[in-house]
Parts: C-alpha cells; sequence; structure tokens
C-alpha cells in the first residue's frame, strides 16, 4: 500500500513518514502543492494525505485538480483550522476524510484504514441503477435516460445511499449521519433542501420520478410504483 503525503511542515511530514512507514505503508512524501500534483497525477498511491496551506498550490487546488483528471484515490485533509466552512469545503471538492492538527498518530492511522478499506470496497461494484438513471461509481458520473447530469458531491452521496438502499425508506435522521457525517435533527431543513435540488435534476424532467417523499418518515427511491399509473 502506499500512501502520498503533501506536508510542508518538515515536523509533521517526518512524524507521519516515520509512523506509517512503521504501520507498513510505502511513503511518498513531498513538501509542496505542485509537487503534490505531479505525484498524485503521475504516480499511483492507495491513499493521499493532503495538507490545506501548502507552498506552490494550497490543498484544495490539488484536491481539485486530482478529481478533475478523474483520479479516484481516497483523500484525508490535515488542517490546522477548526473551521466548518473547511470540513465542508474539503468534502464537497471530493476529500474522503478530514483530521484537524494537532492530531494523536492513533487516531489518523484508524481513518487512514478505514478509508483504505472504504476504497476497496467502492472497487467492487461499479455501477448502480435504477430504471434508467446510472451511477458510475468508478468516474462519479450520473446518467439518466443516457443524458448526463451533474451533481455536486453531496448530492452524489445523497443519489449513492438512496440507490444503495433502494426501496428502504430512509429517515432524516439516518441521512444527516451518512451524508453529513452530522446529527441534523435540529435542522432536517437541510435534507429537505438537498433532497429537492436532487429531484430537480434527475427526476423532474424524467419519467418515472424516482425519489419519493413518505410523509412523517423519509424518503425512498423506488422504480417499483411506476408499472401503474403515476402521480
Ligand atoms: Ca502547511
Amino acid at each position: 500500500m502506499k500512501i502520498l503525503i503533501v506536508e510542508d511542515e518538515p515536523k509533521t511530514g517526518n512524524y507521519l513518514r516515520q509512523g506509517l512507514s512503521e504501520a507498513g505503508f510505502v511513503v511518498n512524501l513531498v513538501r509542496d502543492g505542485r509537487d503534490g500534483l505531479h505525484e498524485a497525477l503521475t504516480v499511483d498511491h492507495d491513499l493521499a494525505i493532503l495538507d490545506v496551506m501548502l507552498p506552490g498550490i494550497d490543498g484544495w487546488s490539488v484536491l481539485r485538480s486530482i478529481r478533475a483528471a478523474g483520479k479516484e484515490i481516497p483523500v484525508l485533509f490535515l488542517t490546522a483550522r477548526d473551521q466548518v466552512d473547511d470540513r465542508v469545503r474539503g468534502l464537497e471538492l471530493g476529500a474522503d476524510d478530514y483530521l484537524v492538527k494537532p492530531f494523536a498518530f492513533a487516531e489518523l492511522l484508524a481513518r487512514v484504514r478505514t478509508l483504505l478499506r472504504r476504497g476497496g470496497k467502492a472497487r467492487e461494484a461499479e455501477a448502480l441503477r435504477a430504471a434508467d438513471l446510472e451511477i458510475d461509481l468508478l468516474r462519479r458520473r450520473v446518467t439518466r435516460a443516457g443524458q448526463r447530469i451533474d451533481l455536486t458531491a453531496r448530492e452524489f452521496a445523497l443519489l449513492e445511499l438512496l440507490l444503495r438502499r433502494r426501496g428502504e425508506v430512509l429517515p432524516r435522521s439516518l441521512i444527516a449521519s451518512q451524508v453529513w457525517d452530522m446529527n441534523f435533527e435540529s435542522d432536517t431543513n437541510v435534507i429537505e433542501v438537498a433532497v429537492r435540488r436532487l429531484r430537480a435534476k434527475v427526476d423532474d424532467d424524467f419519467s418515472p420520478k424516482l425519489i419519493r417523499t413518505v410523509r412523517g418518515m423519509g424518503y425512498v427511491l423506488d422504480d417499483a410504483a411506476e408499472d401503474g399509473a403515476c402521480d
């Protein structure tokens, strides 16, 4: 297993390299955003650990370019900033996880192992389908009736969850914990808005309608109901 680390701070970089090497990983450590991007695009790694504040280009831009190039490598962000905005921004750009400095090495190692396991699992199934809707998990592309649909990272995660558990009514609390990784009990409006936007993209111009609201319960993606009349 090969891990790319992009970290300009020598102490943190060396600490990570040593710890991960001792844990049995092959480590490629670079100290600059441009070098990091070059390594990510030209060498195969199983995971990347990106610092946010970097010389050259910052961690956000490195990640954006990695994803724009179609690389599905799991990415763990490191940052000194403990800001919800940063966390959300990183996840929206396609980061897989986020760790705030200072962190315990054991915590980082646990996150790395989880991401590697999850990455391996994602590669088993390549696509999910319902009626003429298809999501390509490797390229993170969505099509309906052969038409490409652009989704944000969050919308994609939401659709993926609904498709994976298709036919099942998913309560808002479950959607919040799976898609936002947070507890949204106090503001389910966030989920309603996200579902409405997702429907506008994948259902409004198409038939049958796949995503349904089950009043007082949650949401379900189902293509069984359209055999009969559709509302
Ligand atoms: Ca830094």
